[in-house]
């Protein structure tokens, strides 16, 4: 059987192609096919009146219960304010080892902070943080290398002072990783 790939599933809609350039991005860095899929489903009931946030543990259990065995990997990408319970928010959190991830765009955004839209930014700041979660369903954890996407990221300024790529030493492990535990049966 082929293997299918990573699956991002985008949960409401993104102006522009916004989804379907970080679908290519997801490619390029992970070397293998990447389909987008959409969906419309109701959020309400992961929304927590008040945090006024959506609650970001049970969106990932859900995408993950949803999606299960289909895909290598299941990456959910959101529109609204996401947290876990012991922090402010989160732009996005992974299963380490596991088959599914979240990001959202909606802390990414400079109009959050007070400032002028800017939708490469935006873009940017959203496949690095896309492509870091993925990393985590990966093996890889936090990396020290200035550039590496895999540095950990409190605020949008640390996430545009990395790229959107792996240091050689996080994309070796990572395949490592990869050739021991996914190989197609
Ligand atoms: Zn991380
Ligand atoms: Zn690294």
């Amino acid at each position: 059987m082929d293997q299918q790939g990573i699956l991002l599933v985008s949960h409401g809609h993104f102006d522009g192609d916004l989804v379907d350039k970080i679908t290519y991005d997801v490619k390029i860095e992970f070397q293998m096919p990447v389909q987008l899929e959409e969906n419309h489903m109701d959020l309400t009931d992961y929304y927590d009146p008040k945090r006024r946030q959506y609650d970001g543990n049970q969106l990932l259990k859900m995408l993950d219960s949803l999606h299960e065995n289909q895909y290598i990997r299941t990456m959910g990408l959101f529109r609204v304010d996401l947290f876990i319970p012991i922090l402010t928010f989160i732009f996005g959190q992974a299963i380490f080892k596991g088959n599914s991830g979240i990001a959202s765009f909606y802390r990414l955004r400079n109009e959050q902070y007070g400032m002028p839209k800017d939708d490469f930014l935006l873009y940017d700041r959203f496949r690095k943080v896309v492509i870091h979660e993925l990393g985590h369903t990966f093996g890889l954890v936090h990396c020290f290398v200035p550039s590496c996407v895999m540095r950990s990221s409190t605020y949008v300024e640390d996430i545009d002072q990395k790229k959107h790529h792996f240091c050689s030493r996080c994309r070796s492990e990572m395949s490592l990783f990869i050739n021991h535990s996914i190989k197609p049966h």
